[in-house]
């Protein structure tokens, strides 16, 4: 029995988005739901304990950093990645083909682009070595933590996901860029399609070889960069692949995206997709990017963005990202927002986390995270909820047009 399953509750009227329950052994997850990020089974400065209080509903581990540190074995000894960080929850871990090649190569999640953009198929960041090499049958590349060479292949990348044990896990897939050329894109597209069907049949043999742990779930995950009809094959592709029984569980919509056309790539791919399985957005959590994401059809979401910015100071309010180091805060002693209900804002003043920061004590990232993920966790929270009340347009449109308004 699979013990994972999905169902849609109520939907946008005129549009794709709608919400829904993911089931999985360790618990439910209502959509649409941000899901924060623990690298490294662990949500950089907040106990888990915190991550439950503040709302997370699941943690997003990552498959290529736990492979290199502590490794699959340990963490399956441990009895999952879930056990390992004392999170009784459902959890993710990406499938390491992002990292491997993103590390490799120094490229960004969303490139803004124009139309004289260069093109390339060997663009790679200043100043940076080429630390990966993709073949048909898997990607080389060079650690980032000793420089030791390393080989993904779809088979490898789902032996690490199940020793891993996440309850979703998603297919090794080629990550291109939105500067490769669209011959390479078209190319990559059929690798990545390859993989997908070599990535079932390996779920399905360790499946079976460890049916004494809890069923893991695994979604396809969906690359064709800006392109229409690359985006609308990708998912028809991955939806009709059928291994002697084993399908996709669910769909990661990844790869190279446009920022300004990230609505339509949702809406081609989610058009294409079966309604009864649920699509997980790769590594967005900016706020008009989460409102544009559930609009068009993506149910869960990831992103490293709250925490990473949280460390920098950068934190949210409804009137816009401000950074808590700026004079102005100094003498703020009042919450960073007052109708913020995160434990940092029922407890501390901005003027006390100016200090922290500014006196470089680590408290300041403890507290300034849990503050950004529960207003991530929170917002897409809010959007859920007024799907369900038909009021999803209206929120839309007042906290859009509070935030990016300059004040
Ligand atoms: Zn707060």
């Amino acid at each position: 029995m699979s013990q994972f399953s999905f169902n849609v509750n109520t939907r946008i009227e005129g549009a794709l988005g709608r919400t829904g329950q993911i089931s999985t052994p360790h618990g439910a997850i209502s959509t649409p739901a941000f899901i924060p990020v623990g690298t490294k089974a662990t949500v950089k400065s907040v106990l888990p304990e915190s991550m439950k209080e503040l709302g997370a509903q699941a943690l997003l581990a990552n498959a290529y950093h736990l492979y290199l540190q502590p490794g699959p074995d340990i963490v399956d000894e441990a009895g999952g990645l879930g056990a390992f960080m004392n999170w009784p929850g459902p959890t993710f871990t990406d499938s390491g083909g992002f990292q491997v090649l993103s590390l490799g190569v120094g490229f960004k999640k969303v490139i803004a682009m124009d139309e004289k953009t260069f093109r390339s198929d060997e663009v790679i960041a200043d100043k940076k070595e080429r630390l990966a090499h993709v073949d048909d049958d898997g990607v080389t590349f060079k650690s980032h933590l000793d420089g030791s060479m390393h080989r993904f292949t779809p088979e490898i990348s789902l032996q690490i996901q199940h020793k891993l044990g996440a309850d979703i896990m998603f297919a090794f897939d080629e990550c291109t860029t939105l500067h490769n050329t669209r011959g390479y894109q078209q190319k990559s597209l059929e690798r990545t399609r390859l993989w997908a069907k070599r990535c079932l049949v390996e779920h399905g043999r360790l499946t079976a070889e460890r049916s004494h742990k809890p069923y893991q779930a695994l979604f396809g995950v969906l690359q064709g960069a800006q392109y229409e009809d690359l985006r609308r094959k990708a998912a028809r592709d991955l939806a009709g692949l059928n291994e002697d029984g084993i399908t996709f569980d669910g769909f990661g919509l990844g790869g190279a995206l446009d920022k300004a056309k990230l609505g339509e790539i949702v809406g081609w791919l989610c058009e294409e997709l079966p309604e009864d399985k649920p699509r997980h957005l790769l590594g967005i959590g900016e706020p008009d990017d989460l409102f544009v994401g559930v609009e068009n059809g993506a149910d869960t979401f990831d992103c490293v963005a709250p925490s990473r910015q949280a460390r920098t100071s950068a934190v949210f309010t409804k009137d816009g990202r401000v950074n808590l180091t700026n004079a102005k805060f100094q003498r703020k002693f009042a919450p960073i927002s007052e109708d913020c209900d995160c434990y940092t804002c029922t407890h501390y003043t901005a003027a006390y986390l100016n200090h922290l920061f500014k006196a470089k004590e680590m408290l300041a990232s403890t507290l300034a995270t849990i503050h950004n993920e529960r207003f991530i966790v929170t917002l897409v929270d809010r959007m859920r909820q007024t799907i369900e009340s038909g009021e999803f347009y209206d929120f839309k449109a007042e906290f859009l047009g509070r935030f990016y308004t300059k004040k």
